[in-house]
């Protein structure tokens, strides 16, 4: 047998980058058994605290992978934002309900980025196809037609070699060198702003500090507060053109800035950095055998906490299009449609994020926000974004839906993902299968999960809430199609059988 990697036999994936994207790829590919190679230049996760927030969504990739329930222990549910003027005045409010949402899941998560680095990569330990290779900087990319060269110089050992894979996707952050490789330019978003982020770990409880994330609409410093997990707490803040990193960084600087809610005594700083944030997305997200996903697809100001959510929405949406086109079973083109479904999501996210951003920063944004969120009861509310995706995956003629399906809880008390795993399903009614000539063992088979709707409540209920009497759900939980007939059945069955076979390795 050839070494892994060499032209003979090829990784089928390599990822490029070892953070939360690059680590939720490899679990979703390590799940149907694909050969991958993960290469960072870096030895352990970064870690510091970065992104603080996630949504129900990014936790139902989390239990598909299978650490939710290490990941909830680690975790606060967020009751939600809100924006409040220089004098203390509320503004806009963004509640996040405590209920368990359509997801499965609380709609909104406080949480610590090296806690889900660190269940991601242990996780990947129970794949004898996925290879780690840390300490390993990717210098070099060659797109041969049938497979791509990549030149890694390995940081431990001094070595340069050539491995070999059928695709690559670049995981590898905001200057991603895969995407320099593609040749894709930035879509730029309009906001560009140096802000000083500061993790501190409370010494004693501060329940004055609150729950709620705060975003400080003061047009001298606008600031965002957030409740971290245990006692750890973030805030970032608006720097100044004249002011220097090294000044607001410095332990005297920070403190002077942080002295409206905390002082030196109650707290240490674990963090003091200034970051720039960016909004922007990537033309091409794809040029023949090389992908990005992650920051290195789009980047967002984080008033929304959606940076890593949208990356790791990434991951879901192309690791089981990615399968199906190593295992040879379909046409690449399949590929295109992971730009073309997620690019219109994210963009949702940049665009509302950058127009808080404004907000923040405006003088007096009242009337801003009057304008821009109705007042049903007196009170401005802003409601979580739930875009669709865009057009891709789907059959002409077939109803294609694109929005993300609820997660059914079965009365068996079990959850759908967790008996489907990543993988198709189908909802439906028990009288339309009857009259639909479908053989439905041998979608079985290839893995697909039935749910009766005659037996279910939840299923009737959500064929009901659709108007349709059959759906079919997709591994990253999107709604592939619909059939109200025999005939629209019997094509959603053979348009899913078509996706679905792809996956399997027999
Ligand atoms: C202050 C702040 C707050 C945030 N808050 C939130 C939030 O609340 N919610 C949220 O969803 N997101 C948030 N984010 C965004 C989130 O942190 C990022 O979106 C996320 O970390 C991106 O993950 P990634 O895997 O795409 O990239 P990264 O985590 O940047 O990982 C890229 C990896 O690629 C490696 N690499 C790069 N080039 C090479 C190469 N040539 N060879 C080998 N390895 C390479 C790097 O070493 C690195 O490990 C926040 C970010 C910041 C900075």
């Amino acid at each position: 047998m050839q070494a892994k990697g060499s032209p003979a036999n090829p990784y089928n994936v390599a990822i490029v980058g070892y953070g939360p994207v690059g680590a939720a790829l490899a679990n979703l590919l390590g799940l149907y058994g694909i050969n991958v190679l993960v290469l960072d230049r870096e030895g352990p996760a970064y870690h510091l605290p970065r992104a603080v927030h996630f949504d129900d969504e990014v936790m139902r990739v989390i239990q598909t992978i299978g650490i939710a329930d290490e990941m909830a222990e680690c975790v606060h549910v967020n009751p939600g934002m809100k924006f409040i003027d220089s004098d203390g005045n509320l503004l806009l409010e963004w509640p996040r309900p405590p209920e368990i949402s359509a997801q499965g899941w609380h709609p909104s998560y406080r949480f610590h980025q090296p806690d889900l680095e660190r269940l991601l990569r242990n996780a990947l330990n129970r794949f004898a196809s996925v290879d780690v290779r840390t300490r390993c900087d990717v210098v070099a990319i060659k797109d041969r037609g049938d497979n791509v060269e990549l030149t890694v110089n390995d940081l431990t050992s001094g070595e340069t070699t050539t491995l070999v894979a059928k695709y690559v996707v670049g995981c590898d952050g905001a200057r991603s060198f895969v995407r320099d490789v593609i040749g894709s330019g930035l879509e730029d978003y309009g906001f560009h702003e140096r802000w000083l982020v500061v993790d501190v770990l409370l010494r004693k409880p501060k329940q004055e500090l609150g729950d709620f994330s705060i975003q400080h609409c003061d047009a001298n410093r606008p600031a965002t507060y957030v409740r971290g997990t245990g006692n750890r707490r973030r805030w970032e803040i608006t720097v100044h053109p004249d002011e220097t990193d090294a000044d607001l960084t410095s332990a005297a600087g920070t403190w002077q800035l942080l002295s409206p809610w905390l002082s030196s005594e109650e707290a240490d700083i674990e963090r003091s950095a200034v970051y720039t944030f960016h909004s922007c997305i990537a033309k091409k997200w794809r040029d023949g055998r090389l992908l990005i996903a992650g920051d290195a697809a789009h980047q967002t100001p984080p008033f929304m906490g959606q940076g890593l959510c949208a990356g790791i929405r990434d991951a879901a949406n192309l690791a089981w299009k990615l399968t199906a086109v190593v295992r040879n079973k379909v046409s690449d083109d399949l590929l295109d449609t992971y730009q073309s479904e997620r690019h219109p999501h994210i963009r949702a996210y940049v665009e509302m994020s950058v127009k808080l951003g404004q907000l923040i920063n405006m003088a007096d944004p009242t009337q801003a926000i009057e304008a821009a969120f109705p007042r049903p009861d007196g009170s401005a509310k802003m409601t979580s974004l739930a875009p669709t995706l865009g057009p891709g995956v789907g059959l002409p003629g077939l109803a294609n839906i694109r929005e993300l399906a609820p997660q059914l809880q079965l009365s068996s008390g079990q959850r759908i993902d967790d008996i489907s795993g990543y993988q198709f399903v189908l909802i439906c009614e028990e009288a339309l299968l009857n009259e639909t000539n479908v053989n439905l063992s041998e979608l079985t088979a290839f893995g697909l999960h039935v749910v009766s709707a005659d037996k279910e409540p939840a299923a009737a209920t959500h064929l009901s809430s659709l108007k349709v009497r059959a759906v079919v759900i997709r591994p990253d939980r999107y709604t592939l199609g619909r059939a109200n007939s025999p005939h629209e059945l019997a094509a959603l069955c053979c348009f899913t059988r078509s996706l679905i076979m792809p996956l399997t390795s027999l």
